[in-house]
């Protein structure tokens, strides 16, 4: 509350407002939590990797370790694509293929992102 600009503007036309999600309360762009109802507010993390395109990768190019390079993990891509041959990478892809999937995507964030 120490950072609130107050300029001449009336609450009505404040551009940088939301909505709480849980009870409807207007808030400011930036609220981590409503004040109202205490709802966490989801804030959309720019930048971050996409869960959608690690399981396609790890799906169709897994077998060589694309989606570990795409995640980050550059050593253990190298390892799937150095044993591409023994089709376990493979295997290992399609598994975590389905982890991918299932996890959700602030787990996959905070894993990865
Ligand atoms: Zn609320």
């Amino acid at each position: 509350m120490t950072t609130e600009t107050t300029q001449s503007a009336s609450p009505d036309i404040v551009g940088n407002k939301k909505y709480c999600p849980a009870c409807g309360k207007v808030l400011h762009e930036s609220a981590a939590t409503c004040p109202s109802c205490g709802a966490a507010q989801i804030v959309p993390i720019v930048g971050q990797k996409s869960k959608i395109a690690a399981a396609l990768l790890a799906f169709f190019l897994g077998g060589i370790g694309i989606h570990k390079f795409y995640l980050g993990r550059p050593v253990q891509g190298l390892l799937y694509l150095v044993f591409c041959w023994t089709f376990i990478p493979a295997l290992i892809a399609f598994i975590e293929f389905i982890i991918y999937l299932c996890m959700s995507d602030e787990a996959f964030a905070a894993k990865y992102g």
